[in-house]
């Protein structure tokens, strides 16, 4: 038997129930993973609050883990039993003691990174990794602003881009968080309660900037737009205060010719080489020193309900974990 974390329905944390299930088996094409460590995602929350939906309902959420893989179904070559794996990808299934997943899903975890790194670092990683090198691959001596600077993917997002050298421009909800962005790089820290694109046009000597990361949504999209240089990137990739809705296109043309982008993790890491490269960059610039994984908060699997109410309320900073 293994336990899990499942939803009957979508709703608020108390949705969450710590079950007792069947060990999976694996098919053909699976690995089944004994995980020693579950990564929490904001993705998690749209789940169980069915902004996004479950395949089906029950549903064990949860799109991240690490551990080692404990059997294999048929045909499976990518990984063999005993293998350090960890991965960033659906089917949904994380929160649980042991799962079953495609096994070229899994990517093999370096003996540096430890289960619970890898488990904190994927999802994140692997998103900054394809914002900054593909979605808009920033250049050294540009300057950007990454949204909620001081959260689990903007917390690598802002190391990350200054190791290639850009200047960084974060926005955060605290002064704690504000330290806490600064001490990881960042340049300069604008308040959400500040005026965002005021500040930076100031910084920028009133040219703006060429790139913005929005993982906030609805309540800092048109800010944004308004901290963009002429043909400026807008890359919306998240919506932690909500679905941007209703978006008249001309707005694009009004401010300058800009671009807007609603990119995923999954396109970027659908094909198997595209994953083994992404995650492979990812593990090479922690190797390097270049981004530190910062692991703020640990959870017993069990209580990922108080996790997620302390994720919603914006009490984390860098990445979580759930320890199963
Ligand atoms: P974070 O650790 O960044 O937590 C979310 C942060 O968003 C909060 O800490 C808070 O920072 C900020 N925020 C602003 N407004 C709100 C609000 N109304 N409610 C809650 N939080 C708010 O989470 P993750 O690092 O896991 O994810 C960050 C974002 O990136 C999410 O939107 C997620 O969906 C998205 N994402 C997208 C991916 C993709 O491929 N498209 C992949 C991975 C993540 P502050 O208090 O400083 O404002």
């Amino acid at each position: 038997m293994t336990y899990a974390i499942r939803i009957h329905e979508y709703g608020g944390p108390e949705k969450m129930k710590w079950e007792e299930l069947p060990k999976p088996e694996p098919k053909p094409g699976e690995a089944r993973v004994r995980h020693e460590a579950v990564g929490l995602n904001y993705i998690d929350v749209y789940f169980r609050t069915g902004l996004y939906k479950a395949p089906a309902l029950p549903a064990i959420i949860g799109m991240e883990g690490a551990g080692v893989v404990d059997a294999i179904g048929p045909g499976v070559t990518e990984v063999a039993v005993g293998d350090r794996v960890a991965y960033a990808s659906g089917p949904i299934g994380a929160y649980a003691q042991t799962r079953c997943i495609k096994a070229d899903r899994l990517v093999k975890v370096p003996d540096a990174i430890g289960s619970e790194t890898a488990a904190a670092m994927m999802l994140q990683g692997m998103t900054a990794q394809y914002l900054l090198h593909s979605t808009y691959a920033v250049k050294a001596g540009q300057t950007i602003v990454v949204h909620a600077a001081a959260g689990g993917v903007g917390l690598i997002l802002v190391q990350w881009a200054k190791f290639l050298g850009c200047t960084v421009i974060g926005t955060v909800s605290t002064p704690e968080k504000a330290a806490l962005a600064r001490a990881n790089g960042a340049d300069h820290v604008i308040l959400t309660t500040e005026d965002l694109p005021a500040a930076v046009k100031k910084i920028t000597g009133g040219a703006g900037v060429p790139v913005v990361y929005d993982s906030v949504g609805k309540d800092t999209f048109m800010a944004s737009l308004d901290c963009l240089a002429p043909r400026g990137y807008m890359i919306s990739y998240g919506n932690a205060s909500g679905p941007v809705a209703n978006f008249d296109l001309g707005i694009l043309a009004a401010k300058g010719s800009l671009y807007v982008c609603r990119p995923t993790l999954a396109t970027y890491t659908s094909s198997r080489e595209d994953l083994v490269s992404c995650a492979n960059s990812l593990f090479d610039v922690v190797a390097k020193g270049g981004v530190k994984i910062s692991v703020n908060q640990r959870y017993a699997l069990k209580d990922a309900a108080q996790a997620h109410i302390d994720m919603e309320a914006r009490k984390t900073t860098g990445s979580t974990i759930l320890l199963p």
